[in-house]
C-alpha cells in the first residue's frame, strides 16, 4: 500500500507554511556573515526580548527537571487580573498559533466552513484544512476588509469567522464599532475568532469583553511574540466565555506551554516600560518608511501593526537581491500579492539600511 493512499486527504493537500527566512539560511546561501544580516521578515521585535522576561527565564533554568504547570496557574491569574475576567476564561497556548489550531479541531468537521480574508494570516486556512473543513476566502479590495462581503460569505455551513486586527500581512486596521456591528450581525451558529496579535501597537485597542459578557461566541487571541519580544519562547493566549475556553482546553496536550515560556510571559506582562518603548520605536519607524516610500514614489500601505507593505515590480526578485545585501524582507506571493513586499519595522538605523538597499534596486 502506497503511503499516499494511507494519509488523510486533507493532509496530502495541505499547503506548506513558509516562514520568514532565518538568518542562518541566508548566510549559508549567499556566503554572508550572519552577524551582518538584518531580518525584517517575521515581525519580530527589533529591541530584543523584554529584559524582565529574560531575567525571569534565567531564574527558572534550574528547575527544568520538573514538568511545567499544566494549568499555567500564575500566568492565568495575572491575565485574569489584567483583563478583569475569570481565570477559566483563558486558554494558554504554545504561541497563539497553537490555539488557532485548537479552534478548528474543536469546531470544524467534514463539510463545515471557515470564512476569512483572502489576504489574512495563512494559519486560518491551514488549521481549517487540517481539521477537514472548507475554506471560504473573501477578497480584500485595496488590502482592507470589506465587512459586507465577509458577512455575505457566511452561510448555514459556516462555523468559524476569522478576523485579524490589525491584519497580517496587509496591516489594515478595522475600528471598534465596525467590528462590534459585524459580530452582532452574525448568526448564532457562528464563532467569531478575533486575532489581536498586533493590537498593542495601536493607540486604541478594540475591546470585545462586553460582547463576551453578553454571551456572544467570540474568541480573542493575543500573543507574547510581537510587542513583548518573545517569539522564540512560544506563548500566546485566548479569552472567551468559560464554556468555550473549556472546550479549547480539552484540545491541549497537558504540558503544552513550557515552564520558561510561562515565567517569561508572566514577567513580560509587567514590563510596561518595554511595551511603551517598543510602541514608540515602531511609530517612528513607520513614519521613516512612509517618508522614504513617498520620496521614492512607491505605492505603500502602512496603517497599523509593526510592518509596512510596499509595492514594487518583481517583488520576488527584489526579495532575492536584498538578501544578497544581507537584508531579509518578506514576499507575499502566497497571499496573492506578488507585487508587494512586507517589511518589519526595525530600529532607525536598520530601517535606513533597508530603505537604502531597496532604493538602489528600485532606481536601477
Ligand atoms: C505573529 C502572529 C500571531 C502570533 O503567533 P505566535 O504563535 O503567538 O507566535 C498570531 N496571529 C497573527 C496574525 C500573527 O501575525
Amino acid at each position: 500500500m502506497e503511503l499516499q493512499n494511507l494519509v488523510k486527504k486533507q493532509i496530502k493537500n495541505l499547503p506548506v507554511y513558509e516562514t520568514g527566512k532565518p538568518i542562518e539560511y541566508v548566510a549559508r546561501e549567499f556566503g554572508l556573515d550572519p552577524d551582518g544580516i538584518l531580518k525584517m521578515a517575521s515581525n519580530e521585535n527589533p529591541l530584543g526580548p523584554s529584559p524582565k522576561a529574560v531575567e525571569a527565564v534565567k531564574k527558572h533554568l534550574g528547575t527544568l527537571n520538573y514538568y511545567p504547570d499544566g494549568g499555567c496557574y500564575d500566568l492565568r491569574m495575572a491575565l485574569s487580573k489584567k483583563w478583569g475576567l475569570k481565570p477559566e476564561q483563558f486558554v494558554i497556548g504554545n504561541g497563539s498559533n497553537e490555539i488557532l489550531e485548537f479552534i478548528p479541531q474543536c469546531f470544524i468537521g467534514e463539510g463545515d466552513e471557515a470564512v476569512f480574508g483572502a489576504q489574512s494570516f495563512i494559519v486560518y486556512k491551514l488549521a481549517t484544512i487540517f481539521a477537514g473543513g472548507k475554506c471560504v476566502e473573501v477578497p480584500m479590495p485595496n488590502l482592507r476588509y470589506d465587512l459586507d462581503m465577509l458577512r455575505a460569505a457566511v452561510t448555514e455551513k459556516t462555523k468559524l469567522v476569522f478576523m485579524t486586527n490589525p491584519n497580517n500581512p496587509t496591516g489594515c486596521v478595522t475600528k471598534q464599532d465596525e467590528v462590534v456591528n459585524f459580530i452582532k450581525s452574525l448568526p448564532e451558529h457562528v464563532i467569531f475568532c478575533y486575532d489581536e496579535a498586533y493590537t498593542e501597537y495601536e493607540d486604541k485597542e478594540v475591546d470585545l469583553r462586553p460582547l463576551i459578557a453578553e454571551g456572544r461566541k467570540v474568541i480573542c487571541l493575543r500573543t507574547f511574540s510581537k510587542i513583548y519580544g518573545l517569539a522564540g519562547l512560544r506563548c500566546g493566549y485566548s479569552f472567551s466565555s468559560p464554556e468555550l475556553a473549556g472546550y479549547l482546553n480539552r484540545a491541549r496536550e497537558p504540558f503544552n506551554v513550557n515552564s520558561l515560556a510561562q515565567a517569561g510571559a508572566l514577567a513580560a506582562l509587567e514590563d510596561r516600560e518595554f511595551v511603551e518603548k517598543s510602541r514608540a520605536i515602531n511609530k517612528a519607524g513607520m513614519k521613516q518608511f512612509v517618508e522614504a516610500f513617498q520620496n521614492m514614489g512607491l505605492e505603500y500601505f502602512a496603517e497599523g501593526a509593526n510592518f509596512v507593505m510596499v509595492k514594487v515590480e518583481d517583488a520576488l526578485g527584489k526579495f532575492t537581491e536584498m538578501q544578497k545585501c544581507g537584508v531579509i524582507v518578506r514576499p507575499n506571493v502566497g497571499y496573492g500579492l506578488p507585487d508587494w513586499l512586507r517589511i518589519t519595522i526595525g530600529l532607525p538605523e536598520q530601517n535606513e539600511r533597508c530603505i537604502r538597499e531597496l532604493s538602489k534596486l528600485v532606481h536601477k
